[in-house]
């Protein structure tokens, strides 16, 4: 395709949206607020040459306004913010009961919140969150379509690897959330995350990821955690692998194939 012909197909258009989606990602983490649009782009924006009709709906974002769900997630939070369940909450900032689409397609599991987590009260904020950030980009969403949660909502000092008891404490939490989230796959990120929510005590997450899982109905995909991958970037390829499974369930292509 020439690059200022029009998207001869609906692929192609959706490839051209998911770029242009992950370029501006990269700009706004780089700090850039605006970017010069010309006159010529912005008509063509306004005729698209695709007919609306042969579009595959496109996740919707955040709702802005309030929903039943939104509200009883917000509820769970509150719970969460004031939860003296175990330990962890004397070392805590702030919990960190988790963010995103009350009505997601996906929803992604870590381990615990780390220190800019626990800084600043929202999850995978830090360095892994960052990657986990791009990953989702690359999976054609943002962290607005997705909701992203951990196993534990208070950081464990140290970054340690919650306890069982630590864990089983604020389960409940997490089993609240998903009942409201409904989501249509769970990815779960890292062994710890896999060990606690399903039970799978002594699962190698170098075997079983990749591998459909099951959480009450919902199909779960197990990979990699990012912090993982930063540490060992070979294994990228297998987590997008992993990624590209979860979108097939979906029914969508990957938007930008590695
Ligand atoms: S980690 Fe969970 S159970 Fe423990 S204090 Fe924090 S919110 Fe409560």
């Amino acid at each position: 395709m020439k690059p200022d012909s029009p998207p001869s197909s609906h692929a192609d258009f959706l490839k051209i949206l998911s770029d242009l989606q992950s370029y501006l990602q990269m700009e706004k983490e780089e700090g850039v607020t605006s970017l010069p649009v010309s006159p010529a782009l912005v008509e063509a924006l306004r005729r698209p040459s695709f007919s609306p009709a042969q579009a595959r709906p496109i996740p919707s974002p955040s709702p802005k306004v309030s929903s039943p769900t939104a509200e009883s997630l917000q509820s769970i939070a509150q719970v969460i913010a004031a939860c003296t369940r175990c330990p962890l909450h004397a070392t805590r900032t702030q919990t960190v009961p988790g963010q995103g689409n009350p009505t997601p397609e996906i929803v992604f599991i870590g381990e615990g919140p780390g220190a800019e987590e626990d800084r600043q009260g929202l999850p995978f904020v830090g360095a892994a969150g960052q990657l986990l950030t791009k990953m989702i980009a690359a999976m054609g969403f943002s962290r607005d379509h997705v909701f992203i949660a951990n196993i534990v909502k208070c950081r464990p000092p140290e970054n340690r690897v919650p306890t069982p008891e630590e864990a089983a404490a604020c389960l409940p939490f997490l089993h609240q959330q998903l009942a409201l989230l409904k989501p249509k796959v769970i990815v779960t990120l890292g062994a710890t995350a896999l060990k606690y929510l399903l039970g799978l005590e002594n699962a190698a997450i170098t075997k079983i990821r990749g591998t459909w899982q099951d959480y009450r109905g919902i199909p779960v995909m197990p990979t990699y955690h990012p912090a993982y991958l930063l540490r060992n970037p070979s294994s990228k390829r297998e987590a997008w692998n992993d990624l590209k499974a979860v979108l097939a369930r979906l029914g969508r292509p990957p938007p930008n194939p590695h």
